[in-house]
């Protein structure tokens, strides 16, 4: 019997993904009906591809759904909805995890290099000041997931000692993993740029807070595309404010769109972007969903599933 697959994201999402979906199912094997909501009822659903922009936020009419499979890394929006009662797999995608390095490398090397100080030069001054090389910098990366890990490689590889602090142990060629409270101290203290690539959960949520932020070295730098919550805005700013941070570059907000007045935007020592550090791209994520359902059908537990007890 065919497989019934309901596609539910924002608006002009379908148009996008729809051709690499179809040849990507095709090439899995699978026998498919694939629709955009509203064009297939509830009861006939087996998977949803979902994105938490979709219109879809109840899922109790689904009855015959088997899980629910995220076209987004982040998944604080759809694991805390109280009417998923399947499992949910989030989005691991090579596409993703490209951008996401490219991201985190141009703005450590940005603020490495202290390139700002040649590009705003409004007095045209020859000021030939070498900086150090990336192995004198050490870097901190939090969180050591698919995201976090692959952009720790790629940053070690530039020659930057770093120093990558998860949940559990971990251990990766060339990063110096930490875990547990005591590790979150040794990373602070070493780090002077940071990076914070954790997932929006309640036990990650103001990780960077005045305590923590005044464990970093005097003139650290901030880079944050993980998500808004992590950092406790306030203490940020003060901490910007007394010179202790030297600048934050900062992707992801607790309000998104961040709020046209919010003192980000004014701020000199903040550097804002519109939550682009990276994004799922359809035409490699389409194969990790075909080949994630085609394992589901097959028998297999699904790839990437979220554990409802740590919100990740
Ligand atoms: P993963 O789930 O693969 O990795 C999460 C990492 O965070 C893991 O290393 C995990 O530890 C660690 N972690 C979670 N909770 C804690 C905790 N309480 N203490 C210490 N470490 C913790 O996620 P990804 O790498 O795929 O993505 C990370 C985040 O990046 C996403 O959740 C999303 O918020 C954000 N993102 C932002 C984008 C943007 O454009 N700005 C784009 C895509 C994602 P452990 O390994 O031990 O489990």
């Amino acid at each position: 019997m065919a497989l019934n697959i309901l596609f539910a994201a924002g608006p002009g999402e379908w148009e996008v993904w729809r051709p690499h979906l179809d040849t990507a199912l095709r090439k899995a094997g699978l026998d498919v009906t694939l629709r955009p909501l509203p064009d297939l009822a509830p009861d006939e659903v087996d998977y949803i591809l979902y994105a938490p922009d979709s219109s879809l936020q109840d899922f109790a009419p689904f009855t015959r759904l088997k899980a629910v499979l995220n076209l987004w890394a982040g998944v604080e929006d759809v694991i805390t909805n109280p009417t998923l009662r399947v499992p949910l797999a989030r989005m691991v995608d090579p596409g993703l995890e490209r951008g996401m390095v490219e991201w985190v490398c141009t703005h450590v090397l940005r603020h490495h290099l202290g390139i700002d100080a040649h590009i705003r030069n409004p007095d045209h001054r020859w000021s030939p000041h070498v900086p150090p090389l990336a192995t004198d910098r050490p870097v901190t990366m939090l969180g050591l997931g698919e995201l976090g890990s692959a952009a720790a490689r790629a940053l070690s590889d530039f020659g930057f000692p770093v120093t990558g602090w998860s949940r559990s142990a971990k251990a990766i060629p060339g990063i110096s993993c930490t875990h547990g409270q005591l590790g979150l101290v040794q990373a602070l203290e070493l780090a002077q740029i940071v990076v914070l690539l954790l997932p929006a959960t309640a036990r990650t949520e103001n990780i960077l807070n005045a305590e923590t932020l005044a464990m970093l070295p005097k003139g650290a730098v901030i880079l944050n595309p993980g998500r808004g919550t992590l950092i406790d805005d306030d203490a940020l700013l003060a901490a910007l404010d007394r010179g202790h941070i030297a600048h934050a570059t900062l992707d992801t907000f607790r309000s998104e769109p961040l709020p046209a007045d919010h003192p980000y935007w004014q701020h000199p020592q903040v550097t804002v972007t519109p939550h682009i550090a990276s994004t799922t791209r359809p035409e490699t994520a389409s194969e990790v969903l075909a080949g994630n359902i085609a394992r589901s059908e097959a028998g297999r537990p699904l790839l990437d599933l979220v554990d409802p007890a740590q919100g990740y």
